[in-house]
C-alpha cells in the first residue's frame, strides 16, 4: 500500500492541475449572450479552445456588454479568446469590443475585410478594431474556407456577400420551399433600400462537432437566402439555428428556416428587436422544430406571438405586456427607446454532444431540456 500511494497522488496532481472547464472536456459548449438584441456567442469546445461570434454593442452599452460576455467567459473557465469572428461591423456586432479586449486576451481577428459602410457612429469603433487586429493574428474569412478548430468542422458559407456556390456534405436535394419565396424590394423593417450594406457582407458559418450540426448567418439578407438555398438546398439540415438578423422578418424566410430543419431555434431578440408576427410565423412553423428558445421577450410580438416564459432567458417585469403585438413605429420615424434592461441579464447555453445529442438551459430559470441523438 505504502509503495503505491508515490504514485496514486501524483494522478491526483496531475488531475488538479487542469481547471474544471477542460476536464469536463467531451461537450461543444455555446453560450448566447444576452446583448439586447445584438450579437455575442462564446462556444467552447470539448479541448477548451475557444471562438466568440461578436462582441455585443458600442457606446454607453458596451461595458454592459462586455461585462456580460466576460461573466459567461468565467462560467466556461476560459480565459482567453482564441478566435474572435465579428460578422460584420455593424454597432450590435462588434461594438463591445474595445472594452471587452480590456478584459481578455484576443489571440485571433477573423472578419470579412474592409467596411463597406462607414459611418460617424462606428469609425471610432473601428480604428481601435483595427489597431488591436494588428497586434494578433488577422484572418479574412472567405466563403468556402474552414476556419481551423480542433474537433469542429467550421465552415464559412458566406462573406463579402460571397455566397456559397457549392453544396455542403450530405446536403444538395431540391428545396420544395423556394416555390413560394418572394423576393423584398425594400428593407421591411426598416423601409430603408436593399443593398451594399454591411448585413450582406456578413460572415456566416455552418458548424459540425461530430453529427451535430449548427447554423448562424448573423444579418445575412432575406433576398440572398434564396441565392444560398435555391432550387437547390446547399445547406442540408441542421439541429440548432441561431435566427438570422435577431429575429426579424428582414432576413428568416421559409426557402431557409423551413428548408434547413432545426430541432431547435434560439432567437438572439431584444425587448424591441426581433420577433415579430411575421418572423415568429415562419419560425414556429419549422417543420421538424422541437423548441423555439428566446434571449428576451419581445414586445413586437406580444403575448399573442411568444413562447412560454420557461423559453425566454429574460422577461419584462411590467406585468401589463398587452396581448397584441406592439405595433411597429411608422417608418423614418425613430422607434421609442427600448426599455432599458442593464441589471442581471441570463444567456442560454447549449451544451452538446458528438452523437448529436444536445442540451439547452435558460440560465434565469434553470430550466433545461435535452434533445436526444436521431430524432
Ligand atoms: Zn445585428
Amino acid at each position: 500500500m505504502m509503495r503505491a500511494a508515490p504514485a496514486a497522488l501524483s494522478i491526483l496532481a496531475l488531475f488538479m492541475a487542469f481547471p474544471a472547464a477542460q476536464r469536463a472536456a467531451k461537450s461543444l459548449d455555446i453560450y448566447i449572450v444576452d446583448v439586447e438584441g445584438g450579437n455575442a456567442q462564446l462556444w467552447v469546445t470539448p479541448s477548451g479552445e475557444s471562438v466568440l461570434i461578436d462582441t455585443g454593442n458600442a457606446g454607453a452599452a458596451a461595458v454592459r456588454d462586455a461585462d456580460r460576455i466576460m461573466a459567461a467567459a468565467k462560467d466556461a473557465g476560459v480565459s482567453q479568446i482564441d478566435h474572435l469572428i465579428t460578422t460584420h461591423y455593424h454597432g450590435d456586432h462588434v461594438g463591445g469590443l474595445p472594452e471587452l479586449a480590456t478584459r481578455i486576451p484576443i489571440k485571433e481577428f477573423i472578419d470579412h475585410g474592409a467596411n463597406v459602410q462607414p459611418t460617424p457612429q462606428i469609425d471610432p469603433v473601428l480604428q481601435q478594431y483595427g489597431e488591436l487586429a494588428a497586434k494578433a493574428k488577422h484572418t479574412f474569412a472567405k466563403t468556402g474556407t474552414r476556419i481551423p478548430i480542433a474537433g469542429l468542422d467550421w465552415r464559412i458559407v458566406s462573406a463579402t456577400a460571397q455566397i456559397l456556390k457549392t453544396t455542403l456534405p450530405g446536403a444538395g436535394g431540391p428545396n420544395p420551399y423556394c416555390a413560394g419565396f418572394k423576393r423584398h424590394d425594400v428593407n421591411p423593417v426598416s423601409g430603408g433600400p436593399l443593398g451594399n450594406t454591411e448585413d450582406e457582407q456578413s460572415v456566416a458559418s455552418h458548424i459540425t462537432f461530430g453529427r451535430f450540426r449548427v447554423l448562424y448567418l448573423a444579418d445575412f439578407d432575406w433576398n440572398q437566402e434564396v441565392e444560398l438555398m435555391c432550387p437547390n438546398n446547399r445547406i442540408g439540415t441542421v439541429d440548432l439555428f441561431v435566427v438570422s438578423r435577431h429575429g426579424q422578418p428582414s432576413s428568416n424566410s421559409e426557402a431557409l428556416v423551413h428548408a434547413i430543419r432545426p430541432r431547435v431555434i434560439i432567437m438572439n431578440n431584444g425587448p424591441r428587436k426581433g420577433g415579430q408576427p411575421a418572423a415568429m410565423n415562419v419560425l414556429l412553423n419549422s417543420p421538424r422544430l422541437e423548441d423555439l428558445w428566446q434571449i428576451h421577450f419581445a414586445l413586437l410580438g406580444g403575448q399573442e406571438y411568444t413562447v412560454p416564459g420557461i423559453f425566454i432567458a429574460n422577461v419584462e417585469e411590467d406585468a401589463t405586456v398587452p396581448l397584441a403585438p406592439l405595433p411597429p413605429a411608422p417608418r423614418g420615424v425613430p422607434a421609442p427607446a427600448a426599455p432599458q434592461h442593464n441589471g442581471p441579464a441570463y444567456w442560454i447555453k447549449v451544451s452538446a454532444q458528438a452523437d448529436g445529442s444536445f442540451t439547452v438551459s435558460n440560465a434565469r430559470n434553470g430550466f433545461s431540456k435535452t434533445y436526444r441523438a436521431g430524432n
